[in-house]
């Protein structure tokens, strides 16, 4: 079994539990090492090491020590040191003194060779030293008491004694190596028990049953021992391989970091393991402005990045506590004993300072930072799937309000579970199959030629069928999933884009963002190299933002609009009617189309107020240089009537609805084209700014 410290070898707080237990297994350990090797007696140690078997065991148990097999990807259970094997057959055979001896010496090696810390080896020394003296009290209980000048070679009939030996050895490596990992781990001992023995059982069990075997050829032949490696290098190797594969599972290639998996397992480990009153926290990090890094300097820088963030968050933790990445930008800190929320908080605001130095790679130097969102067991949620919900909500809130931490508060929550639950689908689902774009023809009403397409998002869940974004979209633009959602549509659609363009198509797309993307300062360089990487002109696409938009006095500020304009992406206001906002509000935002929304264009013909309000729209938008679209045109009356108000261009089941990429390709080439001209929206530029 290994040792406590595995993943960082800082010795333990002076009289922390911890310390109280490693110094007294130490100090015991050391004493029993002290009588033994006294009762064997210099004289007898000179006669062995003049024996070439005394080397060979030397030499074997110190590869042993070197070359441990882990039976398991889990930091707990460890490794099992194959030099066990060699060591107890030397207790049986030449007693107590001459088995420490040579193990002591092993650990010695091993951990100057793996540079490990002193106290690491002396507790290895120790709790070897200690199963060892326990097995030699049953031997001597059954009145063995092996010797090198008195070798004993167990028979057939004495397997009980060696059996129940190897108990003891067992049990005591165990309970002291779990006890430590426990307590530096601040979980229960028998949970760590728990989850190790099975797994150290088996190995033990084969390595402590050959040693009589190998005892039996000591006595015979010294020279035929080392034959013995074969078999524990057979089973090495299928360990370590079966280890890879448990490892790679659980794991993320990029940063090594536990994946959502290991951290779903460790977190429902915690939560099934916190007593009345505890509390487990769930942190949930997501880096701001990565994905500029990702989209301009390339893959391998982003992803030294992340490799240096994880780095830097595992080192920011306490033992126990499990930094995990969920994919992309997104990590997860899972926290299995917290106080309170004070107590996450500053937690949190360690992640983050740990991740604030700034970072120098290939000659750059990149400031990181993150936002944090903390929600605690039992307090926010009963599970891991709605802490992981709850832990999001609070970080939209840090980053929205730029405060960096935010713990969940349930009034500010306005999901209901169901709503929750689809949230968590639609989080799996980003970057599947089940989210696909489907394009929608916007046709000119007076000539008909196609002036361009609109993309829209369609989910097909596994279990509820289609979702309409009407559904799901308003759903994640309240949590931080809008975000991805936006990146997958925006990637996505840049690429039939690229398709259509380079084969002559030459269609412009539109994109819908919510109002939160617009005023995101990442997206005009997430867009400016998108287009580039893909050789696509600013105008093969075109923004749409829903009126709401106009509502929030950020919008006219905003760098991110001024920087899109700049670029030359033409921006249109979609849904307009249904936000009441003022013809003050539309002139000040750099729009050059106006979407007239489906609820007022289909009672066209049915309701005169309805008329008027659509007539007066078109009226407006054309004398402020802009061009109108109809939205949901059902029916040739409807179109027959927007083209007698002059309105420009019309979408709608009468043209055509939304149909996936290929379909929309042969729709596309059996119809003319519109020109696309690169100053379609100078006048809107100008009347805005
Ligand atoms: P929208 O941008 O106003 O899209 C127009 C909606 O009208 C689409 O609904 C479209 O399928 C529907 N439609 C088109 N022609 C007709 C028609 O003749 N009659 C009727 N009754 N409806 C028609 P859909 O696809 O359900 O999308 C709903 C809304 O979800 C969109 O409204 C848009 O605001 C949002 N959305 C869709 N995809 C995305 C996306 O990728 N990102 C964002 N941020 N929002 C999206
Ligand atoms: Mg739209
Ligand atoms: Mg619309």
């Amino acid at each position: 079994m290994t040792d406590p410290s595995d993943t960082r070898d800082t010795g333990p707080r002076p009289y922390s539990p911890l310390w109280t237990f490693l110094t007294g297994v130490i100090v015991t350990g050391f004493a029993a090492l002290f009588v033994a090797e006294v009762r064997l007696g210099v004289g007898e140690l000179v006669a062995l090491a003049r024996t070439s078997l005394f080397w060979v065991l030397v030499v074997l148990v110190v590869l042993g020590e070197l070359r441990p097999i882990v039976v398991s990807s889990s930091r707990l259970a460890g490794g099992t040191a194959t030099s066990t094997l060699f060591t107890f057959a030397v207790l049986l055979y030449h007693g107590l003194s001459v088995a420490i001896l040579i193990h002591a010496l092993a650990l010695v090696v091993s951990g100057l060779l793996h540079r490990r810390s002193w106290h690491r080896t002396a507790f290895n020394v120790s709790q070897v030293t200690l199963a060892s003296t326990a097995a030699a009290v049953v031997l001597g209980a059954f009145g063995h008491h092996p010797h090198p000048s008195s070798p004993w070679v167990p028979e057939g009939a004495e397997i009980i004694a060696v059996t129940l030996a190897a108990l003891a050895y067992f049990v005591v490596r165990g309970v002291l190596v779990c006890a430590a990992v426990a307590l530096h781990e601040r979980r229960s001992v028998l949970r760590v028990l728990r989850a190790t023995i099975g797994h150290q059982s088996l190995v033990y069990a084969a390595l402590l049953g050959l040693a009589p075997l190998v005892v039996v050829v000591m006595s015979r032949s010294p020279a035929l021992v080392p034959l013995f490696v074969a078999p524990l290098a057979t089973m090495y190797f299928t360990a370590s391989l079966s280890v890879r594969r448990d490892h790679q599972a659980m794991h993320d290639g990029l940063t090594s970091l536990p994946n959502r998996k290991l951290l779903i397992l460790r977190t429902e480990e915690a939560l099934a393991e916190a007593r009345t009153g505890e509390r487990v926290g769930l942190l949930l990090l997501d880096l701001d402005r990565f994905k500029e890094v990702n989209d301009t300097l390339g893959h391998p820088v982003g992803d030294r990045l992340l490799q240096i963030v994880a780095h830097r968050l595992t080192h920011s933790v306490r033992p126990g506590d499990v930094v995990a990445r969920l994919g992309g930008d997104e990590f997860a800190v899972l926290l299995p004993k917290v106080r309170d929320a004070a107590a996450a908080r500053e937690v949190a605001a360690r992640l983050r300072a740990a991740l604030t130095e700034p970072v120098r790679l290939e000659g750059m130097v990149f400031d990181l930072d993150a936002s944090v969102g903390i929600a605690l067991y039992p307090d926010h949620a009963p599970d891991f799937e709605l802490l992981l919900q709850r832990s999001d909500v609070a970080m939209y809130f840090a980053k929205e309000g730029r405060t960096g931490v935010e713990v969940y508060v349930a009034e500010r929550d306005r999901n209901s579970p169901e709503r929750l639950n689809l949230l968590g689908d639609l989080r799996r689902a980003i970057g599947g199959s089940e989210l696909q774009l489907h394009y929608q023809p916007k046709v000119c009403l007076s000539t008909g030629a196609v002036e361009g397409v609109e993309a829209l998002l369609r989910w097909w869940h596994p279990g509820r069928g289609p979702v309409s974004p009407v559904d799901f979209i308003p759903l994640a633009e309240q949590s931080y999933l809008m975000r991805q959602i936006t990146q997958h549509v925006i990637d996505a659609a840049l690429e039939q884009a690229a398709r259509w363009w380079h084969s002559g198509l030459k269609v412009p797309v539109s994109i819908n963002v919510s109002a939160r993307d617009l005023l995101d300062s990442a997206l005009p360089d997430l867009l400016e190299a998108g287009l580039d990487r893909l050789r696509l002109p600013p105008r093969a696409i075109q923004l749409e933002v829903t009126e709401r938009v106009l509502m929030t006095d950020q919008a006219y500020a905003a760098d991110s609009v001024h920087a899109l304009v700049e670029l030359g992406i033409p921006l249109a206001l979609d849904d307009f009617g249904t936000g009441y906002s003022s013809l003050v509000r539309l002139q000040r935002l750099p729009v050059c189309e106006v979407k007239i929304d489906g609820s007022f264009v289909q009672r066209l013909g049915k309701s005169v107020d309805d008329e008027r309000i659509v007539r007066s729209i078109v009226d407006l938008v054309r004398s402020l240089g802009l061009r109108s679209v109809a939205e949901g045109v059902e029916t040739e009356e409807v179109a027959g009537l927007l083209r007698e108000m002059g309105c420009d261009a019309a979408q709608g089941w009468r043209f055509a609805e939304p149909m996936p990429a290929a379909e929309v390709t042969e729709w596309l080439r059996a119809r003319p084209l519109a020109a696309v001209s690169a100053g379609r929206c100078e006048s809107a530029e100008f009347t805005a700014l």
